[in-house]
């Protein structure tokens, strides 16, 4: 049992919430190393739990609770790393829609323009996922960002990735039928 599960436990099981909420700060830091880009700034407020254990805030939208386990345990083979789904949080964009430029699943962040060489002013650079709050990895409905930011979380690790971490982080797909 790792210190984070230990933290976690102790923390749902016996301890009033005002210290819970003082030792959740705490318990943190063993959880990963520090990468908070936040260039999002969404209220947090998980609705659901995958059946792995991850906080899911779905923001109204229908999620696939068995996918985000399928990728985060893909993704914690492939890099070779424990993932402490306690330490982990999804959170759905809630303003996410789909580009007519690009077909993707979008929302709008604080991402420098330089970022996208093909950035128009008809198709402005917006976030397909993103990291908030070190903890948070922030996606849309279909789940395509979550691998890349949850690696962001685990590793620290900026972009881009190194090769072999990235075909981690973007070699997991949430299959759909
Ligand atoms: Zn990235």
């Amino acid at each position: 049992m790792s210190t984070s599960e230990t933290c976690g436990r102790i923390l749902a099981a016996l301890l009033p919430l005002g210290v819970q909420a003082f030792l959740a700060t705490a318990c943190e830091t063993p959880c990963f190393p520090n990468y908070a880009r936040n260039i999002t700034a969404y209220v947090v407020e998980p609705n659901a739990e995958t059946p792995g254990g991850i906080a899911v805030d779905e923001s109204g939208f229908p999620v696939d609770l068995a996918a985000v386990d399928g990728i985060v345990d893909a993704l914690e083979v492939c890099l070779g790393e424990e993932i402490p789904r306690e330490c982990l949080t999804v959170k759905i964009a809630p303003d996410w829609y789909v580009s007519p430029c690009s077909g993707a699943q979008l929302f709008p962040c604080d991402i420098p323009q330089t970022r996208c060489a093909n950035a128009t002013p008809d198709c402005p650079c917006r976030c397909a996922g993103t990291v908030q709050d070190n903890t948070v990895a922030v996606t849309t409905p279909n789940l395509a960002s979550l691998a890349h930011e949850v690696t962001h979380i685990v590793t620290g690790l900026p972009d881009p990735f190194p090769p072999e971490v990235a075909a981690c982080a973007d070699g997991i797909v949430v299959c759909t039928p």
